[in-house]
């Protein structure tokens, strides 16, 4: 599904004794292939890269060098009328349900928006398909017309879920998805993640710094620090079996 090769990202940013401008590599070659279908968790610390390598995957973020390719398509300079077509495809998932809302919608309309934005213009169609789209996640649909502040952090994950589906993606990026809920709360969301995968044939980018939480769903793991992709393997063989000293590291320091 994606081809990621020898990516690499640069800020510029500003230091030093002189206050100089330099080039801070966030993101230093990293080549990876994501096939259909598979969860790749992406684990690191925090500045290590893992959320400027979601960006550039979804083209958020045109890569300083390297290649990315979707579907066979080479898409790292595409400009963005070009890659329009293609945004309907990768979704996101962001940590912080209370801030990737809309506050001033409903979350009918929040949800609704992308449909609306494609041509949809049949309001009673649009609601309908939205209302299912409720009710798998397990909301009500009759939630429609709430507005976000009436949701908990866990139900509030589950709106923005239903909305990177609507669009029928072929990739959601999870960044930290379930970081700012509680155990018993990012269970359920995980396992619903993990439902949907099957219903829709999701493949998933799963980005976390929680271990454990990656374990669970992953098929693969990709281990970052410092921009590097430092391992990667297959999710039980990199708990079991760390070929690297800085992944043992990550384990031992895990709770
Ligand atoms: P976290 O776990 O805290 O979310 P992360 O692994 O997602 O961390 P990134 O957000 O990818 O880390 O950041 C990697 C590094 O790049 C950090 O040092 C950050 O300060 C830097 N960085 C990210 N975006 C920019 C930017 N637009 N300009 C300058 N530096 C940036
Ligand atoms: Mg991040």
């Amino acid at each position: 599904l994606l081809r990621v090769r020898d990516v690499a990202q640069s800020f510029r940013v500003r230091g030093g004794l002189w206050g100089r401008a330099t080039d801070f590599w966030a993101v230093k070659g990293v080549t990876f292939d994501l096939f259909k279908g598979e969860t790749l968790g992406i684990v690191g610390e925090s500045g290590s890269g893992k959320s400027t390598l979601s960006r550039m995957i979804m083209r958020l973020l045109e890569p300083t060098e390297g290649t990315v390719e979707f579907e066979g398509r080479d898409i790292t300079h595409l400009s963005e009328r070009r890659m329009r077509p293609l945004r309907r495809e990768v979704q996101m998932v962001f940590q912080n349900p209370y801030s990737s809302l809309n506050p001033r919608l409903t979350i009918g309309e929040s949800i609704g928006t992308a449909l609306r934005v494609q041509g949809g213009t049949n309001t009673r169609k649009i609601r309908g398909q939205v209302q299912d789209l409720l009710e798998r996640v397990g909301l009500e649909p009759s939630h429609y017309n709430r507005f976000p502040h009436a949701f908990s952090g866990g139900q509030r994950q589950r709106i923005a879920i239903a909305r990177a589906l609507i669009l029928k993606p072929k990739l959601i990026i999870c960044d930290e998805p379930v970081s700012a809920l509680d155990v018993s709360t990012q269970d359920q969301v995980l396992r619903l993640l993990s439902e949907l995968q099957d219903d829709f044939g999701l493949t998933y980018v799963f980005v976390a710094h929680d271990l454990a939480v990656v374990r669970q769903v992953s098929d693969r793991v990709a281990v970052m620090r410092q921009g590097e992709v430092v391992e990667l393997g297959d999710s039980d063989s990199i708990y079991e079996n760390p070929r690297s000293d800085y992944t043992r590291q990550l384990l031992t320091a895990a709770p």
